[in-house]
């Protein structure tokens, strides 16, 4: 067991997450902080999604950071491969490997409020930190359906997230469960070698084509001559996805044009009308992810192809049925069905001021003001906290934006002197989630007419943010003391008479 270690900050995880955290503290001269990773190297999403085809959905030159461009993408839209080099590079040119502890999973953080700190359990030993920025990831745990006579299965089973590569699908009958974002790429990588490919499909996906290409040598070297025009690519990139907010958030039936040329492209690729009725979605585009795939649609044309309308029901023997009764024989079954997305497990690991837990505090519905600070959980913060995900942009951005909180908030608590703690005031949190679920109401999201995993057990849409990156960016620039109680920890000589903190209110 390593031994017990105080640092200023833990970030849990090391995604663009935590180690653009890392990068922020270094930058604001905080140099005393661990970054806690219970997988054996950096990367989160982009290390462990390394199923085959998996890429992202946003292009590469806006799907980086800002402050670490990279001239050098090979394609406009990068495969996983390249994201996940580009985070282990930024890990070492910005000098946070000594601040990595890899293998430390976080299994228990518990607010001390004697000493107004946190007193962090890993899988590897003890530490204790005046702030927790919380970096877990929404997408990081799989989720498996629990679906009856699954335990009986003697073939393969494996989730998209944590891909088998000892084991070989070339010749095999294989069932794909779910049709999101990573099963319409796992489809079509995967079916010129398989034996028999069933995909089961409860709501067709909107699929748009992918306008993805080879980024030219001329161009990378451009790049490279003239940084000022990576950031002239990644202003443009960025202000057409800012343009599009308005039809998600405000005025869904602008959606509609969009509509028909997605209906165009199923036309265009499958000409069975059999199949192309099942492929084509009943609800509004924009109410679940749009996703991108040329390769798609001719996949599922195929003759070693079955699309079953239908979830996974049970599973008898080697024989996957459908809720419909359709019945299969396969040898392997991979889930490409999400994660804990609005049940986030580090939850259920974070221990508050009153003793319980942040899954207790959110079994109603995620809310954290500015999707950061949640009420009870003084200097705890998360990083693409409650309401902070994006439909159609990248997610990079609202990071960022999350990491100027971040820093503003520990210079306020440098600023206070003395040993300090900020707790959110629950009127506060109260105030902002009542604006951002008024102004989801209006959103495709809440009313396109589909069930997605943006929404909570309750229905509630606890995962986007309905506006745009720019309004989330002013909404995070500074902390509003106002909005915070200043903790204070009691003077040592005093703090045994005491024996607890005290509190003072901000004017
Ligand atoms: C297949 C896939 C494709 C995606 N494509 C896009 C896209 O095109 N555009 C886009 O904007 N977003 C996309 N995303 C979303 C993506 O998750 C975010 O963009 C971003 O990578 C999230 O970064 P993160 O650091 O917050 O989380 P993650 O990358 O998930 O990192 C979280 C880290 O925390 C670690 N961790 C979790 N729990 C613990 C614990 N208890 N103790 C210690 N460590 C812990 C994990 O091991 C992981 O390394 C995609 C996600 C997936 C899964």
């Amino acid at each position: 067991m390593a031994k017990h270690e105080h640092v200023r900050v833990a970030v849990i995880g090391s995604g663009f997450g935590g180690l653009g955290a890392a990068v922020r503290l270094r930058r604001e001269g905080i140099t005393d902080f661990v970054v806690l990773e219970r997988a054996d190297s950096v990367g989160g999403t982009w290390r462990d999604n390394d199923y085959p085809g998996c890429a992202c959905d946003v292009p590469s030159h806006l799907y980086s950071f800002s402050f670490a461009p990279n001239p050098d993408w090979p394609r406009t839209f990068s495969g996983q491969r390249h994201i996940r080099a580009y985070l282990e590079h930024v890990t070492d040119t910005f000098g946070i490997r000594p601040h990595l502890r890899l293998n430390h999973e976080v299994t228990r953080t518990t607010w001390n409020a004697d000493e107004l700190r946190w007193d962090i359990e890993t899988s590897r030993g003890t530490f204790s930190a005046d702030v927790v920025v919380s970096a877990t990831g929404p997408l990081s745990d799989p989720r498996i359906p629990d679906i009856p006579g699954l335990d009986g299965f003697t073939g393969k089973v494996f989730h998209s997230a944590r891909w088998d590569h000892d084991y070989d699908l070339t010749g095999k009958r294989v069932a794909v469960v779910g049709t999101g974002a990573s099963a319409i790429q796992i489809v079509p990588a995967i079916q010129p070698r398989v034996a028999r490919l069933t995909l089961f499909q409860r709501t067709p996906p909107w699929v748009m084509p992918r306008v993805d290409r080879p980024i030219s040598a001329p161009e990378r070297w451009l790049h490279r001559q003239l940084p000022f025009t990576t950031a002239a690519r990644r202003g443009i990139l960025w202000g057409i996805r800012e343009l599009q907010v308005s039809a998600f958030t405000k005025r869904p039936d602008e959606l509609g044009l969009v509509e028909r040329l997605a209906k165009a492209n199923i036309t265009r690729a499958v000409k069975d009308p059999a199949l192309r009725a099942k492929l084509t979605p009943s609800y509004r585009l924009g109410c679940k992810r749009i996703l991108l795939s040329n390769a798609y649609y001719p996949a599922l044309t195929r003759p070693n192809v079955d699309v079953v309308a239908s979830g996974l029901k049970e599973i008898r023997g080697n024989t996957v049925v459908a809720a419909d009764g359709t019945e299969s024989e396969v040898d392997a079954i991979v889930f490409g069905t999400g994660f804990h997305v609005t049940d986030m497990p580090i939850a259920e690991r974070v221990v508050g001021a009153d003793g319980s837990t942040l899954a207790e505090r959110w079994k109603n519905g995620m809310e954290a003001l500015r999707g950061a600070t949640a009420a009870g959980f003084p200097n705890f913060m998360t990083i693409i906290g409650p309401n902070t995900g994006l439909g159609n942009s990248s997610m990079i951005l609202m990071i960022e934006s999350q990491l100027n909180y971040m820093a503003d908030y520990l210079r306020q608590l440098d600023a206070l002197g003395g040993r300090a703690a900020l707790a959110v005031r629950p009127g506060a949190v109260d105030g902002w989630n009542r604006r951002v679920q008024s102004r989801m109401q209006r959103t495709v999201w809440k009313a396109g007419g589909c069930d997605s995993w943006y929404l909570d057990a309750n229905g509630r849409n606890t995962t986007l943010w309905p506006g745009t990156t720019y309004a989330f960016r002013r909404e995070t620039r500074t902390v509003d003391l106002s909005e915070y109680e200043v903790l204070r920890a009691p003077v040592p000589a005093a703090a045994s008479a005491a024996g607890s903190r005290t509190k003072e209110a901000v004017q």
